[in-house]
């Protein structure tokens, strides 16, 4: 766990129980700070007190006295019981005032733009921060480290992940964290000289202060999440904040695809030759790296080569590294390859935006698309439809799709993933690629993307 001396004796409040916020109340505690800790989720409540140990007190609806012997049993605070009790370390219960905790916690998931508790913390003086926000307070006491920030609307898993692959290539201690889904403050520090690789959304770069990296990233800046944002600039503000909380002399690394990325690199040209950019549609022979093909990985791997080169990799690793990289689960995953066919799930790409680069990475493809539908069109595909050999729609926006492919590649609808395997299996010849790769999101017929991912991979199995 990764804790700091700093927070014992201090008070939090910790909104949002899920994989980080959890992570979070058990660091505080840890670290012998105060915690009340609140999730609308019930469940939730209940597996952080269940799990958190030392200091969960009942505080129970019966109005029980105050000073009652702290007990190691769950703990249910309403929300309209007795305020937090001194001695306690851990309540599960709605805030009260905010002006009693020295800051708030949120998770990333948390609409902070339209969430009433951003303006009482507001009011009341109190900083709002995430789990990242803590780590970089811990830093201090880690041993001597470095720690590579990644963001981007686009990629940011793939480099991290390759950035942490290259650097255990080359033997350097390595851990993830952040938005990749693995909470920094549950993991053990690194030993000296080990590289902190977080992935950062900008939800989670607005609910940051301090942190200083050693090499910062910015992969693209495209329309996204605008609901959480007053517009695009204010989006794009976010993704600047992770250079402007660098001191001047640490790395930067940019790719200039888009105006947005574009311009934050154009703030930063008197980082001299701490700033590397990488260009948009610079040649590349990706054909030794069988898990990062396609434009957009060219974009990742120049991204993580930089930052392998900034923290002084040497060439013959990076290499090994790139040419070993597995990839990630769902995200252009070569499953199988049967009878000279591959088989390549790509069920991560959600939108028509993060299909395109998977359609613009294979020459002959049967592509199999739909579910529920984020908009109307395939207008982001259509420049790469000739590389369809023939499209299998499936789900709610199988009509839809079916009809917008009409006359423009052979398509037919196939209604469910398993049919749409069987008909492209089928069709179908050595050097082809079945390409899942739905340009919608799942929940019409499974619980998410992962689901229907590995549905893709064990329908290709039984094809064997
Ligand atoms: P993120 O973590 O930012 O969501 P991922 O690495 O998980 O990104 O990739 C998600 C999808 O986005 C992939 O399936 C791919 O189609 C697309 N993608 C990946 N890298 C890029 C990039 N550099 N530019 C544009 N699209 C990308």
């Amino acid at each position: 766990m990764i804790t700091a001396r700093d927070w014992a004796g201090k008070r939090y409040a910790v909104l949002g129980l899920a994989r980080s916020g959890a992570a979070t109340v058990r660091a505080l505690l840890a670290a012998g700070a105060g915690v009340v800790a609140w999730d609308s989720d019930e469940a939730r409540r209940a597996a952080i007190l269940s799990g958190a140990g030392r200091g969960a007190s009942e505080a129970g609806g019966g109005g029980s006295p105050p000073g009652d012997a702290l007990v190691d049993g769950p703990l249910h605070h309403p929300a309209d019981g007795p305020p937090p009790r001194a001695g306690e370390d851990l309540l599960v219960a709605e805030f009260g005032d905010l002006g009693g905790y020295d800051a708030l916690v949120v998770s990333p998931g948390v609409p902070l733009n339209t969430h009433v508790l951003a303006e009482e913390a507001w009011v009341a003086g109190v900083p709002i921060v995430g789990d990242i926000e803590l780590f970089a307070q811990a830093r201090v006491g880690l041993p001597a480290h470095k720690v590579v920030g990644i963001t981007g609307t686009n990629g940011k898993s793939t480099t991290t992940a390759l950035v942490h692959h290259l650097l255990e290539t080359a033997g350097v201690p390595t851990l993830m964290g952040g938005n990749i889904g693995l909470p920094i403050l549950a993991q053990a520090p690194l030993p000296n000289g080990g590289v902190y690789v977080l992935e950062l959304s900008s939800y989670q770069i607005d609910l940051t202060e301090t942190l200083d990296c050693d090499v910062a990233v910015l992969l693209n800046v495209t329309p996204d999440h605008l609901d959480r944002y007053d517009g695009f600039d204010a989006y794009a503000a976010s993704k600047a904040r992770l250079f402007a909380m660098q001191s001047p002399t640490r790395e930067a690394v940019i790719a200039i695809g888009d105006a947005p990325s574009a311009a934050i690199a154009r703030s930063l040209s008197a980082r001299g030759e701490h700033l590397t950019k990488i260009a948009p549609g610079v040649c590349l022979d990706q054909s030794r790296w069988p898990a990062l093909q396609g434009p957009h990985n060219a974009q990742n791997a120049l991204a993580a080569i930089a930052v392998a080169k900034a923290l002084g990799l040497d060439e013959a690793a990076i290499d090994r590294g790139l040419a070993s990289f597995a990839g990630l689960p769902h995200r252009m995953e070569r499953v199988a390859t049967i009878g000279g066919v591959a088989y390549v799930n790509d069920s991560k790409a959600t939108n028509p935006d993060s299909t395109a680069p998977a359609l613009a990475a294979y020459p002959q493809i049967h592509w199999i698309l739909g579910g529920k539908a984020k908009g109307d069109d395939l207008d982001a595909c259509a420049p790469h439809f000739g590389n369809v050999v023939r499209a299998y729609t499936i789900g709610e926006a199988g009509a839809r799709f079916a009809a917008v492919l009409g006359g423009k590649v052979p398509v037919e609808e196939a209604g469910t993933l398993d049919v749409a395997i069987a008909r492209a299996a089928r069709n179908a010849v050595a050097g082809d690629v079945v390409l899942l790769s739905p340009a919608c999101a799942s929940f019409d017929q499974y619980r998410d993307y992962e689901e229907r991912g590995a549905a893709f991979r064990a329908a290709v199995e039984a094809l064997r």
